[in-house]
């Protein structure tokens, strides 16, 4: 059996629920996840406690929010005008759209509140703070083509078409 390890292409089944019981994701009734291991392609602690598994285990795995979406950080809430987006945007809160800081970085943003004059923005993910409980099946594991390691996704089913 091959073991999940750098360089891998894997294919999961996965849910993801939180601490209050409440699903939020999951690949059931569709295809399975594929991702490539060791490319950033999962959270950091799903993808740390998924090496060295093989095809066909299922596994619960828990992460804490600094492995996986981020402590929240007050720091993060910022309030623009309405007039910084284009004025035909439909804004509603929980919608995400990239922005750019002083240094030019681009950055995940998510809406939290919009009124006629505002829009209130976090760089909290909307899963920050939040505990991860993720059940897992591991439906396959194969070496990556060296173009998907190239790219840092895996390609075909469940992965990148392009
Ligand atoms: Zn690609």
């Amino acid at each position: 059996m091959t073991k999940i390890a750098e360089g891998k292409v894997v294919s999961i089944h996965y849910t993801l629920t939180l601490a209050d019981g409440r699903v939020v994701d999951s690949s059931s009734g569709g295809d399975p996840l594929a991702y490539l291991h060791g490319a950033g392609n999962l959270v950091p602690g799903l993808e740390r406690q998924l090496s060295g598994r093989e095809e066909g285990e299922q596994l619960e795995v828990e992460v804490q929010p600094r492995e996986g979406y981020g402590e929240i950080d007050a720091s993060g809430n910022h309030v623009l005008p309405r007039q910084a987006f284009p004025a035909d945007a439909q804004i509603r809160p929980g919608m995400g759209f990239h922005a750019e800081d002083e240094q030019g970085n681009l950055m995940q943003m998510w809406v939290t509140g919009v009124s006629d004059e505002e829009v209130q923005v976090t760089s909290n993910h909307p899963l920050a703070g939040e505990v991860l409980n993720f059940a897992i099946e591991v439906v396959d594991v194969r070496d990556a083509s060296p173009e998907e390691k190239d790219h840092g996704h895996p390609h075909g089913p469940g992965g990148h078409a392009h």
